[in-house]
């Protein structure tokens, strides 16, 4: 397969401070940059010529500086739950997934922000063939518009937003905080900050930076252990970010914000489900601004983990609420189209292609 590179910046990566910067540099007045974001995401055109009331000699620089991201679509997946599931092909060949989900109070994205992941939690596929690259800002946004470009077709609009697809975002740190600023600016998809959520599987350094950019933005961490020795056997990068550093962080974003943290544990038969991990998960969290969010894992063919029963899964729920825990159980969507999260791209790669 010929692979292509991208030879220009992708539009979609400018935040509008960065888009104001550049029109300055080209002697273009500052307001041109409300309406070049209108024509990205509220009028959601692709070319810019099509940017009608821009003059022609600064669609003439855009162009020469600047491409739109262009996700082809290899898959489409629709749940009779109306979850939508895609598979886009990249310029270089890569594939990533990206999924809209629609609750009752909205329609949420869970954006992927690496081409695979490096962190090789147990119970993902999304790592089983390792990292290949980090997606730019404006391959992240352009999940979002694809999205919304769906949802155009009925009339609806893209309400919350999760980064808890493939990869780490905060491995990914420059360009998740580009993303996010594009989300939220009021002249583009102009998403609230507390309608998007960041999640992590503890990357400490990071934590401190988000905690310190101190926005409404949620915070959720995948925990998935009470304790260094489980963790560390489940997701290998506690080894690098021991547990105790990353509750510590978490209690620095806690202070910072004064926002509430959510903690992600996928629930392994026989691994960490017992009720000794959830009493010892509610020791540390039980002083803390914090929820649960248990989540019975998917059965990952490579890997042999079963699903945890029903009434264990309730059983570990009552514990923790027991200590003061705010604790949920994940809703489960999309089952009928796809299982977890990096499967439909691991598929993709099984057969041959990337
Ligand atoms: S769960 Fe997230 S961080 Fe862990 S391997 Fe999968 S994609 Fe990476």
């Amino acid at each position: 397969m010929k692979v292509k590179t991208a030879t220009k910046s992708f539009i979609y990566d400018l935040t509008f401070e960065g888009l104001e910067s550049w029109l300055t540099e080209q002697g273009e007045p500052k307001f041109r940059a409300s309406q070049i974001y209108d024509w990205l995401y509220v009028k959601r055109v692709t070319s810019f010529d099509a940017m009608s009331n821009l003059s022609k000699g600064l669609r003439d620089k855009l162009e020469a500086a600047y491409e739109f991201v262009k996700l082809d679509e290899i898959t489409k997946l629709e749940s009779k739950d109306g979850t939508v599931k895609f598979l886009f092909g990249l310029y270089d060949g890569n594939a990533i997934e990206t999924v809209l989900m629609k609750h009752n109070y909205g329609n949420s994205v869970c954006v992927t922000t690496q081409v695979g992941c490096r962190i090789g939690c147990t119970f993902c596929a999304s790592t089983l063939g390792g990292l290949k690259r980090n997606l730019s800002a404006g391959e992240i946004v352009a999940q979002v518009v694809e999205a919304q470009k769906h949802l155009d077709q009925t009339g609806e609009r893209v309400s919350s937003i999760v980064i808890m697809g493939s990869g780490e975002p905060f491995e990914n740190m420059d360009a998740t905080m580009d993303f996010l600023n594009v989300m939220i600016h009021g002249k583009g998809l102009n998403i609230g900050q507390r309608h998007i959520t960041v999640s992590t599987s503890g990357i400490v350094p990071s934590i401190y930076r988000f905690a310190d950019a101190q926005t409404q933005i949620n915070l959720a961490i995948s925990i998935h252990a009470p304790n260094d020795d489980l963790r560390s056997k489940l997701m290998p990068v506690n080894r690098r970010f021991p547990f105790v550093d990353v509750i510590e962080a978490c209690h620095y974003y806690i202070e910072k914000t004064g926002r509430r943290i959510t903690f992600e544990y996928a629930l392994i038969g026989g691994v960490n489900d017992r009720p000794e991990h959830a009493e010892e998960m509610a020791l540390v969290l039980k002083e803390m601004l914090c929820h649960v969010n248990l989540i019975p894992v998917n059965h990952v063919p490579e890997r042999d983990y079963v699903r945890t029963p029903r009434e264990d899964i309730f059983e570990f729920q009552r514990i923790l609420q027991k200590h003061g825990v705010n604790t949920t159980i994940r809703r489960e969507q999309g089952h009928d189209i796809a299982a977890a999260c990096g499967q439909l791209r691991a598929k993709h790669m099984e057969s041959g292609t990337r």
